[in-house]
């Protein structure tokens, strides 16, 4: 039987969690007087002269019917970069413990882990973009907590092949966190339906991407009961305003728009590939399974200073392992993908 107290800090596995006013009492009542709100109202016309839902249930409940997970196995959080920061302060001491991550990969695992001190062992990616994994296994000792897996993996926009995190899942006594930021834009099958095989397993997903939600700060972890009770304990009571929870809630109604956009998003990558192609200063582009595509070129500051100068960013990511010479380039409309094209194509 996986126990996570064996992976949990002590201090909270003994944590008391703060107990809002909103914790305490649950049940009907029509006069609440607290949690020192202003009873008058607010200058807005919702109601967010009260403190929103600390378990954002209404939320949690239209994510189980759209991601067929149970509420009771969903985290939600102020961005998935919330989740991530959670799961180190909830699994790994500081100067103690350790983390692996597979670079190059998400930025966030990273600074997460400076800011709580944790120490992380990177096991680079292999040329094909892929996990190492025997590399993986000569890194990981008896203080590693956690391995942050990217999948569609940004910056370089391909999955990550599913035995490999099978393989993970089935041998790491730690937990191995998916990220998923990019699932909706993939061919690949989410790991959210695996959650009762593997008891170590968390995946993250977000609001922030195909949902076109990156303002409202909406992210979710699924995992197993336990752990998701651990993130709540560990979690600022309120993690999410009230404005993002209504308007969350309102946006999860719109499913077929989403798929619409996540459909054209993929017509559009796929054009953008093929123009890309002809330039001769185009050497490689990655598959990609994400809304973004990992472009090798033979001068990427060069050409990273020259759409910036014709008012067009990109992500020049030449100094990450692995990527020299790449440029990361997200999907746009049909138009900014146009700009895009015919701006490079004056690029000598
Ligand atoms: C964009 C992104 C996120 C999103 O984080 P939010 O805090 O939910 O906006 C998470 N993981 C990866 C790999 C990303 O690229």
């Amino acid at each position: 039987m996986y126990d996570i107290n064996n992976l949990l800090r002590p201090n909270i596995k003994n944590l008391t969690p703060y107990s809002s006013a909103r914790d305490e009492f649950q049940g009907e009542a029509s006069v609440f007087l607290d949690a020192n709100e202003n009873a008058f109202g607010s200058p807005l016309d919702a109601a967010y002269n009260r403190y929103p839902d600390p378990m954002q249930y209404a939320v949690k409940m239209r994510l189980s019917e759209i991601k067929g997970v149970p509420a009771r196995n969903i985290f939600v959080g102020n961005g998935s970069d919330e989740a991530i920061d959670i799961l180190f302060r909830s699994f790994c001491n500081p100067g103690v413990d350790n983390v692996v991550i597979v670079p190059p990969t998400y930025g966030m695992y990273q600074v997460s882990a400076n800011i709580n001190d944790v120490e992380t062992k990177k096991v680079l990616l292999t040329d094909e973009y892929q996990l190492n994994l025997e590399g993986i296994a000569e890194a990981i000792n008896e203080r590693t907590k956690l391995i942050f897996i990217c999948s569609p993996n940004n910056p370089t926009g391909n999955s990550i092949n599913r035995e490999d995190i099978e393989t993970l899942l089935a041998n790491f006594n730690g937990i191995v966190v998916v990220d998923e930021a990019y699932i909706n834009f993939s061919r690949q099958k989410s790991f959210i339906q695996e959650l009762t095989e593997y008891a170590n397993l968390v995946v993250m997903q977000t609001l922030s991407k195909a949902w076109g939600l990156a303002g409202l700060r909406v992210g979710m972890a699924f995992a197993s009961e336990e752990i998701i009770e651990v993130m709540n304990r560990v979690k600022p009571p309120y993690n999410v305003n009230e404005a993002s929870q209504q308007l969350a809630l309102q946006a999860l109604q719109n499913v077929q728009q989403v798929n619409d956009w996540i459909k054209e998003t993929l017509i559009q990558r796929d054009k953008l590939v093929i123009t890309l192609k002809t330039m001769d200063f185009v050497l490689d582009i990655y598959p990609s399974d994400a809304n973004f595509v990992l472009v090798k070129t033979a001068n990427a500051t060069g050409i990273y200073n020259y759409l910036v100068e014709k008012g067009i960013i990109v992500r020049n990511r030449t100094n990450v392992e692995l990527c020299e010479g790449c440029l990361r380039i997200t999907v746009g409309t049909p138009e900014e993908n146009n700009t895009l094209l015919s701006t490079l194509q004056q690029y000598k």
